[in-house]
């Protein structure tokens, strides 16, 4: 699909509602997911407001004219939403399917950013699922491998991501983490993990999450511009930016090159040719770059005020130059095996082969 396209359709979304959706919780949400014509998966907001809409062959619509002869077609709810826990816990509000195959959870559902609006980053819904009670506040590392062989088993999919709050301990939540990564290897050993997590005060914790089994991680910035970090997250934002790179430099050293990853929003006011030049930092020190639109969610600080998604062609842009960087290091998000690049759904750097 051409960028400029895949980049609107991020971040204008579509008039649809298909079958497998998120409302809030931790990383973009609000969207609905979707194979597109290729089959690159794609998480696309459900927008009643968008230009675009599919027609009855599923082909996809701009203002009712058809704009791209390839089919939009819906990821279907899967099978292990349907069971449950012996003490009754849906497995649905453990883990998510995400994208084509990815099983997603957040291990534990409350931050300790989020506790005061000051500290709060700003695009986050991390608590508003807890608070809905469409989750559990802390996942289990039983529960996880149980719904993770199910999810292996009855849907076929094929990595985990495991994300977390916070925490106030110098593992920052890692430790948790790597009990949940290890429980899941023990029942399925062959399934690929990605942790998600801050820098931890004592970097021992990359070699433990790595030792317990994780095969990528994401440590995530969000933006390297210091305004914009003090503006859109500040209380990560008091974590110094040295601090993410020697994370990020002990990570590739433990994981290794193209298995670290950080997420880099597009849409925070950061000057686009700043934001490329950081990325192009990144990708040569083996961390990639995953940039997307950041998203308006409903219940997050910054939708209540008012603060639009970005210009798509922006996205679009810097996505390109994004891509052409990646290309050009040889770094694939498909590599990292598993997590957000890997799965690549809530980008666009796919299109663009990266
Ligand atoms: S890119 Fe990450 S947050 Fe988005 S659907 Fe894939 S796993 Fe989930």
């Amino acid at each position: 699909m051409d960028i400029g396209l895949r980049a609107e359709l991020a971040v204008r979304g579509l008039r649809a509602a298909p079958p497998l959706r998120r409302r809030a919780g931790a990383g973009p949400s609000d969207d609905g997911h979707w194979l597109l014509g290729g089959g690159c998966a794609a998480t696309l907001p459900m927008a009643p407001d968008s230009p675009f809409a599919l027609d009855r062959e599923g082909r996809l619509t701009r203002d009712g004219v058809v704009v791209e002869d390839a089919l939009l077609e819906p990821i279907e709810r899967p099978r292990f939403y349907d069971l449950r826990t012996e003490d009754g816990i849906a497995y649905e509000q453990l883990a998510r399917l995400h994208g084509d195959g990815v099983l997603a959870t957040t291990v534990v559902q409350t931050c300790i950013r989020y506790r005061e609006e000051a500290t709060r980053c700003r695009f986050c819904t991390i608590e508003e699922s807890l608070k809905a009670g469409a989750t559990t506040q802390v996942k289990q590392p039983e529960q996880l491998a149980e719904v993770a062989a199910a999810a292996v088993d009855l849907d076929r999919v094929g990595q985990m991501v495991m994300t977390t709050g916070t925490s106030n301990g110098p593992d920052r939540g890692a430790r948790h983490l790597a009990r949940c990564v290890r429980a899941v290897k023990d029942r399925v050993p062959f399934l690929p993990i990605q942790v998600q997590i801050e820098p931890p005060v004592d970097l021992v914790w990359i070699e433990r999450l790595h030792e317990a089994g994780a095969d990528a991680i994401g440590i995530h910035i969000e933006t390297l511009d210091a305004e914009a970090r003090a503006r859109w997250t500040p209380g990560k934002a008091t974590v110094p930016v040295e601090a993410y790179e020697a994370s990020w430099r002990r990570a590739v050293e433990v994981f290794g090159r193209n298995r670290v990853s950080t997420y880099l929003l597009v849409g925070l006011g950061e000057d686009p040719d700043a934001l490329v030049a950081g990325a192009q930092v990144l990708i040569a020190m083996g961390v990639y770059p995953f940039v997307v639109p950041y998203r308006p969610l409903q219940g997050s600080l910054a939708h209540a005020d008012g603060v639009p998604a970005p210009d798509p062609a922006v996205l679009s842009d810097v996505t390109r130059r994004v891509g052409e960087a990646l290309r050009e290091a040889g770094m694939q998000g498909a590599d990292q095996v598993a997590g957000c690049a890997a799965c690549g759904a809530c980008s666009a750097l796919q299109a663009v082969g990266g």
